[in-house]
């Protein structure tokens, strides 16, 4: 008989583990989705033929491994995409240079592509755009006013004589590294907007793990660099993943990198059992060695077996489908893990009010950002992405703008329980107000509320070693992912998670550490967020 393995989630990590068992081993893999989708947070909804990305996935990694799968399942594009085609022909001008593949395959034939596309992502702030990061050019200086930029450069100073001695919350994290003012002027509404709460009350390993090497000094040092030299390979080896000028993407979302590595693990013999919630794990001893879930459809309950699980399920509802046997301060921290949640808004539109006003060519006058990080302290909306520069096959006609705006909430507060059509309202005027549209230019729209986006570094975090230290325990329980280990983990770290259990299992490895390690190690940084 085959041995199985119990996958909870059908995200990047899940799919990974599922993948990884099916090419390197015999177990078989089940996987058991909530949802209808496959992806998790990676996921491409598609509304009337255009795509929604739920916050705007690159592929873009520092690890090989991680880099050369998603190449193997999707290869880079050998010929131009529709919109650099498109600049050829009608506007005779020539696109910024992508390196394609020699061999690669041509996205105007084929979906199974994986597309390059140059990254710009700029700050709206007092209803103007500012690099990300903020360079001291004489655009920024005019912008901010020349009061503004001696107290930015004066607090820098200051902080740089007179430092923080001991860096415990977020605030001192980015006071220290950037001093008080760029701090008031650039990441604290903005942040406070992503996490509902003031940065005092956020743990300073948030700033650590996340922007760990962003720094006034390195920002201004890759500057200089890229005047100089511009980095043409994906790789990008020389650069901070922050200021990575290039990535990639999936021709039809991210979705469609997870979709086809499950149609993969499904060809090789995996099941994929999806609209079915796990809500219980049996555990004996030290294993866990049966999980119920409850279908959507039928309300019924089912019980599978399984000589290993993993886990990508929030570690808040892991902890709660353990049941009884749970002691009392495992459960006690695991009830005090907070998230926050997320609302995206797709805005379809004949044109945006604001213009590109940059070197960059676009087709339309399309302003040329993947995303837009709205700093403006009148509106609620924390970012803006233009879906049509991520892929040209994101909107089903691309003279049209497909947009999405970004929502930070909390499950159940005032944004959550908004009716949909109050809500795209509310985001369509919160758009118009600081003139990045002109409402009467909107054609369609869609929403998508998505819980548990942002694994939260407040409540009871700084006590997470206490659930750690028991689900260690299970010798053939596997967290992973993001929300599964309560980490800030991007798309390439949860898949090496995942192939990091699977490869314990082979090597009959029985500590956990090596998976925990990881995004922790390595050389990774973020920005804002996500
Ligand atoms: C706004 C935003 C932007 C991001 N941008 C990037 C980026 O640019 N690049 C990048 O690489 N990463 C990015 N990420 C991170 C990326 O989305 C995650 O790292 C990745 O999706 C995590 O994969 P996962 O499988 O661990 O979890 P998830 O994607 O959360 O998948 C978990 C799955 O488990 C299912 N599930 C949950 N509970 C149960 C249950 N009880 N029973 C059964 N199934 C269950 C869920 O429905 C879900 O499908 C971003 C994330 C956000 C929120």
């Amino acid at each position: 008989m085959f041995k199985t393995a119990i996958i909870i989630g059908a995200g990047p990590a899940g799919l990974t583990a599922a993948y990884e068992l099916v090419t390197k081993t015999d177990i078989k893999p089940i996987i058991i989705e909530r949802t209808n989708d496959i992806g998790g947070i990676s996921k491409t909804i598609v509304h009337n033929g255009n795509r929604m990305d739920i916050g705007g996935h690159r592929f873009f990694s520092k690890s090989d491994i991680v880099m050369k799968l998603w190449q193997e399942i999707l290869p880079i594009q050998g010929s131009d995409s529709k919109d650099d085609i498109l600049k050829d022909i009608y506007y005779q001008k020539k696109r910024t240079q992508v390196k394609l593949s020699p061999d690669g395959p041509n996205p105007e034939k084929t979906d199974r592509v994986m597309l390059i596309r140059n990254r710009l992502s700029r700050i709206y702030f007092l209803r103007k755009f500012f690099e990300y990061p903020i360079t001291l050019n004489g655009k920024t200086i005019s912008n901010l006013g020349i009061i503004r930029i001696i107290k930015i450069g004066w607090s820098y100073v200051w902080i740089q004589i007179l430092p923080i001695k001991k860096i415990n919350t977020l605030e001192d994290f980015f006071i220290s590294r950037f001093g008080k003012e760029l701090y008031k002027t650039f990441f604290k509404d903005y942040t406070e907007k992503v996490w509902g709460v003031p940065c005092t009350e956020i743990d300073a390993d948030w700033g650590a793990q996340r922007i760990k090497e962003l720094s006034v000094s390195r920002a201004l040092l890759h500057a200089i660099k890229s005047i100089f030299k511009k980095e043409k390979s994906i790789e990008q080896k020389n650069t901070d993943t922050s200021l990575i000028e290039q990535f990639m993407y999936p021709k039809l979302g991210p979705g469609q990198m997870w979709e086809t590595v499950a149609c993969f693990v499904e060809e090789k013999g995996g099941i994929i059992i999806k609209n079915s919630e796990v809500v219980e794990l049996n555990i004996v001893d030290n294993q866990v060695n049966e999980v119920s879930y409850i279908n959507h459809t039928t309300n019924l309950k089912s019980k599978v077996k399984g000589d290993y699980s993993f886990s990508t399920m929030p570690v808040k509802d892991l902890i709660t489908a353990m049941g009884n046997k749970v002691p009392a301060i495992v459960k006690r921290v695991a009830d005090g893990l907070q998230y926050r949640d997320f609302i995206t808004v797709g805005l379809l539109l004949n044109k945006l009010k604001i213009k590109n006003e940059t070197s960059i060519f676009t087709l339309y006058g399309l302003v040329p950002d993947n995303w837009i990080y709205i700093q403006e302290r009148d509106v609620k909306v924390g970012r803006l992405q233009i879906f049509n520069n991520w892929s040209p096959y994101m909107v089903a006609d691309i003279e049209k703008v497909w947009i999405g705006l970004e929502y930070f909430c909390n499950e159940g507060d005032k944004l959550w329980k908004m009716s949909d059509n109050e809500f795209v309202q509310f985001a369509i005027n919160e758009l118009h107000s600081i003139d990045i549209i002109d409402k009467n230019e909107v054609i369609d729209s869609a929403i998508i509320r998505m819980p548990k986006t942002y694994p939260a570094y407040f409540g009871t975090y700084s006590q997470f070693n206490v659930i750690r230290n028991f689900t260690d325990k299970f010798e053939n329980l596997f967290l992973i992912g993001r929300n599964g280990m309560h980490k800030y983990n991007n798309q390439d770290h949860s898949m090496l998670t995942a192939m990091t259990a699977v490869n314990n299992i082979i090597s009959g490895e029985k500590s956990k550490d090596n998976i925990w390690n990881i995004n922790t190690d390595e050389e990774y940084y973020e920005e804002n967020a996500d």
